[in-house]
């Protein structure tokens, strides 16, 4: 927890109008009369927590509500800006199932084929928690005097605490859900089962607070169905967007996806090193043993780090004004394809930045006048396009100048 931060002057007085700029009205006020809803329960200061934090339901009733560990700064502003209409949107066919799988334990597979750009499932997460509420999710300690390992040890017997009182809040169907996820606390008994089962399913989510407020430094989320997605670097073939006005996560094919398919998503950023993707995946407890980490080579990390510039750049040259002659755009259509290929066998073809790369070779097909391979890159884009989290992009400017 920063709690210099939170402490600080500049940080008491953000908070104070924050709090009082935060007012719940129109359809979300709606929703907060509910008289079934379940109070907040603040948390007591402790060791861990220096201002009272709260854990409260989001959204406050519904099909699928959601137990948030925040301040009630955030809490306000989330309800502020929630749409309960949007929120409350779910996908009526069901195409996937959990099975066994050969050696990840559980796994989610495809029991009907999921299209390219099928956004095929939406849920809101179970549970909400601040990433740095503990040691296990980074906590600094400024001017702490305890030894580090006190120090863990507290916050990590706090976080428990924490987390016994979020799932009694539960109801008896998500409590049920949570306690059938995956738990690496068999790796070691008797300590912290609910914490440990937080820490093998969670996914970062991109939460907003109100500007000048932070009760950290960002929130992670545990999914209901998305939790079962296992991992992978090469083969993912799914991505996650969260979206913060609906609290809804929604999962969208990356390629086409046959029936009986497993569904991966990459958990760790695709665009780094294999040696800083093992970094990232030691907090979430396993290791990767995809091809492209098996196979990993300096060339492919290279690839990787400098896949977004490259894309960049293409989509970039791509856009120029002016005639262009055919033979230029012929050795640029030579130099994409290799690259694409490069990408492609990497995995990096699951990344919506991929969209870069169908979007260069659309405008270089469409000079050489080859329609057919145009409008197949052309409904490449579009389906792009239709990722959830591609849509917030969208917002920012045309597809060369932007950052995905
Ligand atoms: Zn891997």
């Amino acid at each position: 927890m920063q709690k210099g931060f939170l402490n600080s002057k500049k940080a008491r007085k953000a908070l104070k109008k924050a709090e009082s700029s935060t007012e719940v009205t129109g359809s979300s006020a709606s929703a907060l009369a509910n008289e079934a809803a379940l109070p907040d329960e603040v948390i007591e200061t402790n060791e861990v927590v220096k201002r009272a934090g709260i854990i409260t339901t989001i959204p406050p009733k519904g099909p699928q509500t959601c137990q948030m560990i925040t301040i009630p700064a955030v809490k306000d502003f989330i309800l502020k800006h929630l749409s309960v209409l949007a929120s409350s949107r779910t996908v009526s066919t069901v195409k996937y199932a959990v099975q066994d799988t050969a050696d990840m334990g559980k796994g989610l597979f495809a029991t009907s084929a999921i299209s390219f750009a099928e956004t095929f499932l939406l849920e809101k997460p179970l549970i909400v928690f601040p990433k740095n509420m503990g040691p296990a999710f980074s906590i600094s300690r400024p001017g702490h005097s305890a030894s580090s390992d006190i120090w863990t040890t507290v916050c990590l017997d706090e976080s428990e605490k924490m987390l016994e009182r979020v799932v009694e809040r539960m109801s008896k169907e998500d409590r049920e859900e949570f306690e059938a996820l995956c738990d690496d606390s068999m790796a070691d008994p008797g300590k912290r089962p609910l914490l440990s089962r937080m820490l093998c399913n969670t996914l970062n989510l991109d939460i907003i607070e109100p500007r000048g407020v932070s009760f950290g430094e960002g929130y992670v989320g545990v999914p209901r169905i998305g939790a079962r997605m296992n991992h992978s670097c090469s083969g993912a073939n799914v991505v996650f967007d969260f979206d913060p006005e609906t609290f809804t996560l929604s999962y969208t094919a990356t390629r086409d996806i046959k029936a009986g398919d497993e569904l991966f998503l990459s958990y760790v950023d695709a665009t780094v090193t294999v040696a800083q993707r093992r970094e990232g995946m030691l907090a979430q407890r396993f290791t990767c043993a995809c091809s492209a980490c098996t196979n990993a080579t300096p060339k492919t990390d290279k690839l990787r780090l400098e896949f977004r510039a490259r894309t960049d750049l293409l989509a970039r040259v791509c856009m120029e004004p002016g005639p262009q002659p055919p033979i230029q755009t012929q050795a640029w259509l030579a130099t994409t394809l290799r690259m694409k290929s490069e990408m492609e066998k990497e995995g990096l073809d699951n990344e919506p930045h991929f969209l870069q790369v169908w979007y260069a070779l659309q405008i270089m097909y469409g000079r050489l006048r080859d329609v057919e391979k145009e409008e197949m890159c052309k409904r490449k884009v579009e389906g792009f396009l239709r990722f959830p989290g591609a849509i917030k992009e969208r917002k920012r400017g045309p597809p060369g100048s932007r950052r995905m």
